[in-house]
């Protein structure tokens, strides 16, 4: 059954895709090459052919489509590293994302919350929450990774699958104030401590524990704290994706959409730039703008538009307040970050949304990214170096 949904999707994104040569859909990275769209009736069912050298690849994974438009000199290459980058979507979500799977690095550090000895965490993991702590403080705690008793009250995962899931009701000031008492990053506590001599970690494999041979790190969630890294999910994800492009040769150029996050990557053939659509907000179906790029890039939104729950005609989104708990109140619908850091460009994004244009580009800046923000009365406001790369369309 899953696999007739993957197939049937694969049919609508190909329908979508072929004939629209620079547009493949709202929100999305244009190939640019178009061409044929003709579907191919090989073996895998899961690719179109749109020019010589062009590949594309439609499947799912951490809750979303993914996109892959790969410039390759065949087709085995092209599916090769389709299926490679497909497996690493999949790894990072089931070793180390998700909240679900008791697989998960994650599951696993919430499931220590409270208990004194903490979880000891990859290296990888570690270092992504040390960054994502240092965006909190950067952000003066817009954005924050320890709200998941916060996220689940809201049941925003469901609303991924249904705008309006049954029997949906929206959690009280008091339950949202009582896990809301469990949440806040300044609470978090990473510990590095020296590995001693020959310290093996159970069920680790060797490659790991290389890895984490030098130093460890301990997580120590107080009572009642759950980690959600909803936020910078499929940034790093993208972020992964393109130390694997650049560990190969043969995919010359890549775009690679996650949702409503797009990876660009190399050149195409003819030397024309990336072209990468903006969602209108107040159309989803369309775009407000096209972003002209070269190379490597990490392109994040955050929206309110991306999902929600609606009851008795109020729209609630799932970017929250860690102040309040509940849906951030912004002037903002949509914001779009650009950065060659995924994780960051990510993180940015959701950051930015709860602290509006002003607030929210200034910290972009410091990190070096450009943003462009459209706010509720449908103005676009956006950096220097965005204005040169954006051309609205609307
Ligand atoms: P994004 O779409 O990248 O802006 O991420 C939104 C997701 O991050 C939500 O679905 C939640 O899982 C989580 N989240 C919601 N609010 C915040 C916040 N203030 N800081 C960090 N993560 C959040
Ligand atoms: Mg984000």
């Amino acid at each position: 059954m899953k696999h007739f949904f993957r197939v049937l999707l694969f049919i609508a994104i190909a329908a979508l895709c072929s004939g629209c040569g620079s547009q493949n859909g709202p929100g999305s990275a244009a190939g640019g090459q178009g061409g044929g769209g003709q579907k191919d009736g090989g073996k895998t069912g899961q690719n179109v052919r749109t020019a010589e050298t062009t590949w594309q690849y439609v499947d799912t994974a951490m809750g979303t489509v993914i996109q892959q438009t790969l410039y390759a000199p065949d087709e085995e290459t092209a599916r090769d590293f389709s299926l490679q980058a497909m497996e690493l979507l999949w790894g990072l979500e089931r070793e180390r994302l998700s909240w679900r799977l008791d697989t998960s690095e994650v599951y696993r550090a919430n499931a220590t919350s409270g208990s004194g000895e903490g979880f000891l965490l990859s290296r990888d993991l570690a270092e992504l929450l040390e960054s994502g702590m240092e965006l909190s403080e950067r952000s003066q705690g817009a954005f924050d990774m320890t709200l998941g008793s916060v996220t689940r009250l809201w049941n925003i995962d469901e609303w991924a699958a249904e705008s309006n899931p049954e029997g949906f009701q929206i959690p009280s000031r008091e339950t949202l104030a009582q896990a809301l008492s469990a949440c806040g990053y300044e609470k978090l506590r990473l510990e590095w401590e020296e590995r001693d001599e020959g310290e093996r970690e159970e069920g680790r494999g060797e490659e790991e524990q290389e890895e984490n041979e030098r130093e460890k790190c301990r997580i120590f969630l107080p009572e009642g704290m759950q980690l959600d890294l909803g936020a910078v999910g499929k940034g790093l994800g993208m972020s992964e994706l393109t130390s694997l492009l650049e560990g190969q040769s043969s995919i010359t150029g890549a775009v690679i959409s996650l949702g409503g996050s797009i990876l660009t990557y190399g050149s195409k053939p003819d030397g024309s730039s990336w072209r990468v659509g903006i969602t209108d907000p107040f159309d989803k179906s369309s775009n407000i703008g096209i972003l002209s790029l070269e190379g490597q890039w990490c392109i994040s939104t955050s929206g309110d538009y991306e999902r929600y729950v609606e009851v008795d005609g109020v729209r609630y989104h799932h970017i929250l307040d860690p102040r309040t708990g509940a849906p951030a109140v912004s002037q903002v619908r949509g914001v779009t970050v650009l950065l060659k850091d995924g994780l960051l460009s990510d993180g940015l994004s959701t950051a930015c949304f709860i602290l509006g244009p002003q607030e929210g580009m200034a910290l972009a800046a410091e990190y070096g990214a450009e943003s462009l923000f459209i706010l509720s009365n449908g103005e676009i406001v956006m950096s220097e170096g965005m204005e040169r790369l954006f051309s609205e369309t609307r």
